[in-house]
């Protein structure tokens, strides 16, 4: 925590300094590209050379952080066609698209088979949208690869947390494998493109073991669909759902031991003729980014310390509304971005609410939270932002969408400009 409270506090007052926060400019999202750019090298370092990584655009959508992600070598994983379009125009190839939303239209996937993109169906239904589709249109497939994978539910139950989870037994995503298997099998005779498998067990909260677990199953029926029709299935897409640590108390799941657990429980995954694709996203931008807000009004209510700031549930959805299983670290920060003083019996740390901006008393980030007395016009840092929270925005009393900035070497660059009242009279028009 040493650490990271005078890195960030470094560059808190970096930003002090160049005008990027002030009474103004009272919020904002840092990007530490440096550290950014090293998570990603674990993956790549990690996994076989030739895996395909997507990077999970919902995670963090900014075009900055993507592109950046695409320079990298990243592929992009798409939940709607809206992504995909996003990806596309950021600079990634549509080669390495993996398109995945549970609720794709004729229109989706006509756009997606037109580009040659990576499409995984959710289930039977849709596979035979797209067999009508080509049928339709018997050029396509002269034209262009046509490359589809199923996205089959292992049904191994739930992580730690329902709400991201998606392997449990009644789960909305993919074909359950426990009733389909025989009609999955089924669909590799009935559809001449179907090549692929995937699997994605959950979000946050998944362990090691359960995501091994998901995988392995799959990777069962890939090996029974081998013995069937040698060579047909050519890739595997074993999702993303590693976790990030927002305690602080390690460093977050290890891409390297992660992949040495996954050669001993599933060692087929690495069999060179299949094309693996990898769809991380909370794992490569959690933990690199910091949510900054000034404190704006202190009060006592009863015997709670409150403490108004613009952490919300704009930002926060998920932390607002899952305050147990969402728990940010906060540091506090005062004027001039020094980490807070406190001492045992002067100045001890108290109790507070931080309370965000929108018109709901619901609207709390943080209840009870022990930190230095917090003043007027300090500083207060979320850490591990980077990941399902701008991405999640909230339109909600109109607040506006802050602005996004990258930190490198003493330099920020403006990835994102702060919404302009304009901006919000579009959005409503
Ligand atoms: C959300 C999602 C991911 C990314 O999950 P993370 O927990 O951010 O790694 C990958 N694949 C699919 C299909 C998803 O829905």
């Amino acid at each position: 925590m040493e650490e990271t409270t005078t890195l960030w506090s470094q560059v808190i007052q970096c930003a002090l300094k160049k005008g990027i926060l002030s009474e103004t400019t009272p919020k904002a999202f840092i990007y530490h590209l440096e550290q950014l750019q090293n998570t990603w090298k674990q993956l790549f370092e990690a996994f076989p050379p030739k895996t395909l990584h997507t990077f999970a655009l919902k995670a963090c959508p900014v075009k900055g952080i993507l592109s950046l992600a695409f320079s990298c070598g990243f592929g992009a994983e798409c939940a709607s066609i809206g992504e995909v379009y996003l990806a596309k125009s950021f600079g990634c190839p549509p080669g390495k698209i993996v398109f995945d939303s549970p609720v794709k239209t004729s229109e989706d996937l006509k756009l997606a088979l037109n580009d040659g993109i990576y499409i995984n169906a959710d289930n039977f239904q849709e596979l035979e949208k797209i067999q009508h589709l080509l049928r339709q249109n018997d050029e396509l497939s002269k034209k262009v690869e046509v490359r589809v994978g199923l996205r089959v539910n292992p049904q191994i139950g739930s992580g730690l947390i329902q709400e991201t989870s998606t392997a449990s037994a009644h789960s909305k995503f993919g074909v359950p494998l426990k009733e389909k298997r025989e009609e999955i099998i089924e669909c590799f005779e009935k559809y001449w493109f179907l090549q692929g498998l995937h699997v994605h067990v959950g979000s946050q909260g998944c362990t090691w073991e359960l995501l091994e677990q998901g995988i392995r199953a799959v990777v069962d029926l890939f090996v029974q669909l081998e013995q069937l029709f040698p060579g047909r299935v050519k890739t595997i897409d074993m999702g993303g759902g590693l976790s990030a640590d927002y305690d602080g108390l390690s460093q977050g799941a290890s891409f390297a031991e992660y992949v040495s657990r996954l050669g001993k429980v599933v060692p087929e995954l690495f069999d060179s003729s299949l094309q693996l694709i990898t769809e991380f996203g909370r794992r490569l931008c959690a933990k690199a980014a910091i949510f900054v807000s000034r404190v704006e009004y202190t009060k006592q209510v009863g015997d709670r310390n409150i403490v108004s700031s613009h952490i919300g549930a704009d930002n926060f959805l998920r932390p607002v509304y899952l305050p147990k299983n969402w728990k940010h670290r906060i540091l506090v920060l005062d004027k001039q971005g020094e980490e807070k003083k406190w001492d045992r019996y002067e100045n001890p740390m108290i109790e507070q609410d931080i309370v965000g901006p929108l018109c709901f008393s619901g609207d709390v980030f943080a209840t009870g939270r022990l930190l230095p007395r917090c003043e007027v016009g300090d500083w207060l840092v979320v850490l591990d932002s980077g990941a399902y929270t701008l991405s999640m925005y909230s339109r909600h009393t109109s607040q506006r969408v802050p602005a996004v900035y990258g930190f490198h070497v003493q330099l920020f660059q403006l990835l994102k400009k702060e919404e302009s009242l304009e901006d919000l009279v579009k959005f409503w028009s």
